[in-house]
């Protein structure tokens, strides 16, 4: 550290009101910090909607926009996405156990058609399925 500016820090020290400036400053940084940590937490809701049909992503679509898409894999699925949420609203498969399914939003949820071989599945952003 070049010593005018160990003499500069020395002084500000010196300066009491300045250093509790400089105290309220970090203060105010950290809290800013931990509020965007926490923000980071809250967004561990899912992000993407990630459909992998026979064990491979064939699209992704994103939470935040409402569509209506047809996946064909032998059979068909129609795909719903609104207000953040995911679901399938019909398909082909004899049981319908894929439509019947709650929808889902949270990373790591999912939604499956055995008869078609295709997954619906909620990922964070990162492309990167996370562990929790
Ligand atoms: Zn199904």
């Amino acid at each position: 550290m070049p010593a005018r500016l160990c003499g500069q820090i020395c002084k500000i020290m010196k300066n009491k009101k300045l250093r509790n400036d400089i105290i309220l400053i970090c203060a105010i940084l950290l809290a800013a910090a931990m509020l965007s940590l926490l923000l980071f937490a809250f967004r561990k809701e899912g992000e993407y909607v990630s459909v992998v049909q026979n064990g491979k992503e064939v699209a992704r679509y994103s939470l935040s926009e409402n569509v209506t898409v047809t996946l064909e894999n032998g059979g068909t699925n129609v795909l719903v996405i609104e207000n953040g949420y995911a679901f399938i609203s019909d398909a082909s498969c004899p049981d319908k156990i894929c439509v019947h399914h709650r929808k889902i939003h949270c990373t790591g949820e999912a939604i499956t058609c055995l008869p078609n071989k295709t997954v619906i599945k909620i990922v964070s952003g990162e492309g990167v399925d996370a562990v929790s």
